[in-house]
This record gives structure tokens, C-alpha cells and sequence, in this order.
């Protein structure tokens, strides 16, 4: 049993959950880093060892209930506890679309990684939380759940769903000690949302709409989200619970 606070962030291997585990490493967290990722995860881990930070590589499909609940378990014998875990794995719809459009399989692709991946985990992380009375729980929604901008029906429906299993997890748990919250971007340069930028059909009116959607004229930076997420999963937020903190430039206020 060590002292030393233990978090877990899924999507390490890359964007806001790379930048996320690599800003808990550096205000003093033990790092476990999932993601389906190898090569990702390994570059992660190298920038935490860089810093002086301590991580521990789980490599694995966040959809994997048994590899979700092997590793939580894992850890809190190892280490004692289950501190903060952050589920920021997640996948966009391909080549966007309405309700009519995305076929079956895609919706369930879309459902199964981005709702059940947050799922499964929070599932896995949740005894270790509850049995001592403390935790912190972070998801990552999106803005586009409050505002949509359209063309994008599986994935926002699906960052709509994460809005409501937090708050109302965060509800069901409140009593345990264990906080719940999400963050909900806007745009952030990741290799996401250049992808869905880049495939696009004109991907400089696709680019320009976006600055103009922002109040403050430019998309958000990983580092940005990932200090947001640092100050929901610290005992600073010890009063917040079941929020969606926009991280959004003032996309939704406008
Ligand atoms: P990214 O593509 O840069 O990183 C996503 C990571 O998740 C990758 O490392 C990928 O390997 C991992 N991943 C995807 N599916 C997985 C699976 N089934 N199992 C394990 N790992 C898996 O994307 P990002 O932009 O950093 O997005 C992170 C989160 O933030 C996502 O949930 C996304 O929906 C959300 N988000 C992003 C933006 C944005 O503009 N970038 C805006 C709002 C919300």
C-alpha cells in the first residue's frame, strides 16, 4: 500500500487522454495507461518516464469487460487503491451521417466503444472507490451533445448518453464518497478531429466554420482538456459532482 495517488486513463495512447495521463503523472499520480494502442501507449508511457513519473501499460480494447475488471483488480492489490480514473477512449462516426444513414453494425460500434467503454470501466474502477469512501470519476462527452452541429447522429447520441450515465452515476454513488463528472469539449486539435475534418468534402470551409463557431476564434488544445480533467479529479472539486464542465472556447454559451 503506497500513499501515492492511482489513476487510471483510457485512450492514453494518444490526444487528450495521452495529455491527460501525462499532466496526472506530472502532479504526482501513478499512472495506468489503456488504450488498444501498443505503439501509442508506449510513447506515452516514455513521456511519463521522462518527467520522472511512474506508468504501468495495459494494453486492451476498451469494450473487454473481463480485461477492464482483471486490470482494476490488479491494481488495487497492488497498489492498494483506485484514486481517479479517466475514460477517454473514444471513436468518431465514419464519414459522419444522420439517423437514416450509419448502418446497424456502425451504431453498435459506435455505442459499444464509446457508451459500454465508459461503462465497462467505471464499472471496474467503481468497488476500489466505494470500498474506501473516495474516488474521482471523469468521462469525456462532447459539447456537440448540448449543440449539435449536425451530420453526426451515432457519435453525438452517443457523447449525449455519456452526459447522463455520469450525472446519473453520479447521483447513484453520492453517498460513497466516489465524485462523477464529464468534461465536454469542442473542437480540439487531435488526430480525431483532423480526421473528420480532412475527409470531409471541402475540408477549408469545414475548418472555417469551426474557428467561427468558437467565440474565441481558435479550436482548444489537449493540454487545455486534460487541466480541466486534473481539477475535477483533485480534492479542489471535493463539491462537485455529476457536472459537465464545457471546455469549449464559449461554443455553447454563443
Ligand atoms: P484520438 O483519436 O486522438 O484518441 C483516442 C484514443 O482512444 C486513441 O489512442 C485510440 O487508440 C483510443 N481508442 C479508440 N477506441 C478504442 C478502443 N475500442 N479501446 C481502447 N482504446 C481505444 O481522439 P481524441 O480527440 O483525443 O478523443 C478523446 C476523447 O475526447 C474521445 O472520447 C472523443 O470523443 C472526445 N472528444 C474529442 C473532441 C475533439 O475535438 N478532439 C471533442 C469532444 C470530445
Amino acid at each position: 500500500m503506497t500513499d501515492q495517488r492511482v489513476a487510471f486513463v483510457t485512450g492514453a495512447a494518444a490526444g487528450i487522454g495521452a495529455a491527460t495521463a501525462i499532466e496526472l503523472a506530472r502532479r504526482g499520480h501513478w499512472l495506468v495507461l489503456v488504450d488498444r494502442d501498443a505503439d501509442g501507449l508506449a510513447v506515452t508511457a516514455a513521456a511519463i518516464r521522462d518527467t520522472g513519473g511512474e506508468a504501468r501499460i495495459f494494453e486492451a480494447d476498451v469494450t473487454d469487460r473481463a480485461a477492464a475488471e482483471k486490470a482494476a483488480a490488479d491494481v488495487a492489490a497492488d497498489r492498494g487503491h483506485i484514486d481517479v480514473l479517466v475514460t477517454c477512449a473514444g471513436i468518431g462516426t465514419r464519414g459522419g451521417g444522420t439517423v437514416v444513414t450509419p448502418d446497424e453494425d456502425e451504431w453498435h460500434r459506435i455505442f459499444d466503444i464509446n457508451v459500454l467503454g465508459t461503462v465497462n470501466w467505471m464499472k471496474a474502477a467503481l468497488p476500489a472507490m466505494t470500498g474506501r469512501g473516495k474516488g474521482a470519476i471523469i468521462t469525456v462527452a462532447s459539447q456537440l451533445a448540448f449543440n449539435s452541429g449536425g451530420n453526426s447522429a451515432a457519435y453525438i447520441a452517443s457523447k449525449g448518453a455519456i452526459v447522463s450515465l455520469t450525472k446519473t452515476s453520479a447521483v447513484d454513488f453520492a453517498k460513497t464518497g466516489v465524485r462523477i463528472n464529464a468534461v465536454a469539449p469542442a473542437v480540439i486539435d487531435t488526430a480525431m478531429s483532423r480526421t473528420s475534418r480532412d475527409t470531409s468534402p471541402d475540408p477549408a470551409a469545414m475548418q472555417a466554420w469551426r474557428l467561427a463557431r468558437h467565440p474565441v476564434g481558435r479550436v482548444g488544445r489537449v493540454d487545455e482538456v486534460a487541466s480541466a480533467i486534473c481539477y475535477l479529479a483533485s480534492d479542489e472539486a471535493s463539491f462537485i459532482t455529476g457536472t459537465v464542465l464545457a471546455v469549449d472556447g464559449g461554443w455553447t454559451a454563443a
